[in-house]
């Protein structure tokens, strides 16, 4: 049967009663089921561990959402190896079954959104809304690739010459390693693999620490739509133990990977050492971070921007590899904008997400709490202070940072120039429009960016010259959303095509040719 047309998956209407109520007793329900118990998943037996990884709530600490099982070398070994054993007849499942198996498991995750984004909540600290948009993205990722896997499983005829058939067509790589991160727990993660195992690899995946028990429900998901033992291994772990027997590996074939820039460099250079007995380079696809910009015209409608530089720039606490970390304002429109962006984060409140009355929450540990306080103490020494907004009481128990924002840094501040990861925002002057592209581009980023303007000459100006992989224009820069904006950047921001497009399935497969004279 043909699938009908791709569709997104609509968010929840909060308006509706109904909803939050059965979102707030998804989250009781969640808390019931607490600690979760994630095995690790080899060839499709559950291996507990002695060791253990503990999966906390960022708002609360001494809360256990989870525990997982912690896999060591020797795990990794089997894993790779039930990979590589379950390679051959998967990948020689017809790709119109292989396509099945992922709508089937966007099925169970609609069955469960709530519980799903209710999770998240408590494992990783998002606030409803933005956990609810993960679950969507997710099972986008799995409606849009299963198709994508049909359009591009037909031959390619190719030329035109009598008596030659030429036919161009795709076949998987073998085994690939999916590195995941915890900022977006279940939509990341379901792209990335979901895109290998529909294009007939087997996978390998490797959860991050902070989000492995969301991780584990993604397992469960492909399991429940039926996906044959040893095809999806779920192996939790220390990126250090784990992370690198895997990236040298002679069995792993690709990599995909979604994280910081500092891991992602590792993971290209670990990856290019082929070992003697390999007998293929890995092929590695690295989604890294940003230092994103937004810029606000002498012309811009500053009620939108204001609203839409707080969304991006504070939403999830600003741990998006998509947020907004500078914005930059035409001198015209400078004292206007900084007054009224003052007032506004100065009204947003900051406590435990959980409510849904506060916005912004807990930082999503202690090390990544000290990182950005440490970003803060730099900021203050150098700059000034425009907003440091603290949460409310009751936030004791977690790992909570304040909204900071900062003006009179340089665009070559290292708080211009690294990714912080946290809810930390500068604002810089320019003078002119050019002068702003050029702050803009002005890092080893490439990755979101964004212009609120109304000269139509300046618009079609950043649209050639703002080069950034995701380029927004009079909205907000966070929520690719799955085959409307093909999500992913150049520069140092990564490799690889952009996910939730066209392209992206095409790096999961090796091309082939045949050409037969008749
Ligand atoms: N795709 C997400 C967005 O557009 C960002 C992904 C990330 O942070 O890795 O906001």
């Amino acid at each position: 049967a043909t699938l009908p047309p791709f569709k997104n998956e609509p968010p929840t209407d909060w308006t509706v009663e109904a909803n939050r109520r059965s979102f707030a007793s998804a989250l009781r329900e969640v808390r019931k089921s607490m600690p979760f118990q994630a095995p690790l998943i080899i060839d499709g037996k559950k291996i507990k561990t002695e060791e253990i990884i503990e999966s906390r709530n960022p708002n609360s600490f001494s809360e256990i959402v989870g525990v997982a099982s912690k896999a060591n070398g020797s795990h990794a070994q089997k894993a790779v190896e039930a990979a590589w054993k379950a390679f051959p007849s998967w990948g020689d499942t017809p790709p119109e079954r292989r396509a099945e198996i992922l709508i089937r498991a966007a099925e169970e995750a609609r069955k469960k959104r709530h519980f799903l984004a209710a999770l998240q909540v408590l494992e990783v600290g998002k606030s409803w809304s933005e956990a609810d948009a993960d679950v969507c993205e997710a099972i986008d990722f799995l409606e849009y690739y299963a198709r994508e896997m049909i359009r591009l499983s037909r031959p390619r005829r190719m030329g035109d010459v009598p008596g030659e058939i030429s036919e161009l067509f795709y076949e998987p790589r073998g085994v690939a390693l999916v590195v995941a991160p915890w900022n977006f727990p279940l939509a990341i993660s379901t792209g990335m693999t979901s895109a290998a195992l529909v294009t007939g690899n087997t996978v390998v995946y490797k959860p991050s620490s902070q989000s492995a028990i969301t991780g584990y429900m993604m397992v469960t998901l492909f399991e429940k739509a039926g996906l044959p033992p040893g095809v999806l291994n779920y192996l939790p772990g220390p990126g250090r133990i784990i992370g690198d027997h895997l990236l040298r590996h002679p069995l792993v074939h690709m990599i995909a990977f979604t994280g910081s820039k500092e891991v992602g460099l590792h993971i290209i250079a670990q990856a290019a050492q082929t070992p003697p007995e390999a007998q293929h380079v890995k092929s590695v696809i690295a989604e890294m971070g940003g230092k994103n910009a937004i810029i606000i015209d002498s012309d811009a409608d500053l009620d939108e921007a204001v609203v839409h530089v707080l969304h991006s720039a504070f939403g999830y606490q600003g741990q998006k590899c998509s947020a907004c970390s500078r914005v930059i304002v035409l001198e015209e429109n400078y004292d206007r904008f900084v007054t009224r962006l003052k007032a506004a984060a100065e009204s947003i409140e900051i406590g435990p997400v959980e409510d849904p009355r506060f916005f912004m929450g807990a930082v999503i540990d202690e090390g990544a709490q000290k990182k950005i306080m440490e970003y803060i103490e730099h900021g203050k020494k150098d700059g000034k202070v425009l907003v440091m907004k603290t949460p409310e009481k009751g936030a004791e128990g977690g790992y909570f940072v304040p909204l900071t924002i900062f003006t009179d840094l340089p665009p070559d501040h290292r708080l211009c120039q690294e990714e912080i990861f946290g809810p930390v925002l500068v604002v810089i002057k320019a003078r002119t429009f050019d002068e702003a592209l050029d702050i803009a581009n002005g890092t080893a980023f490439a990755l979101t960016g964004g212009v609120f303007s109304r000269s139509p000459q300046n618009i079609e100006k950043a649209k050639k010259a703002f080069r950034v992989g995701n380029l927004y224009i009079n909205r907000g820069i966070t929520g690719a959303i799955v085959n409307r904006h093909p999500f992913g950047g150049f520069k140092l921001s990564g490799i690889g095509s952009k996910a939730g497009g066209p392209d992206y399935l095409l790096q999961f497969m090796v091309p082939r040719n045949n050409v037969e004279n008749t």
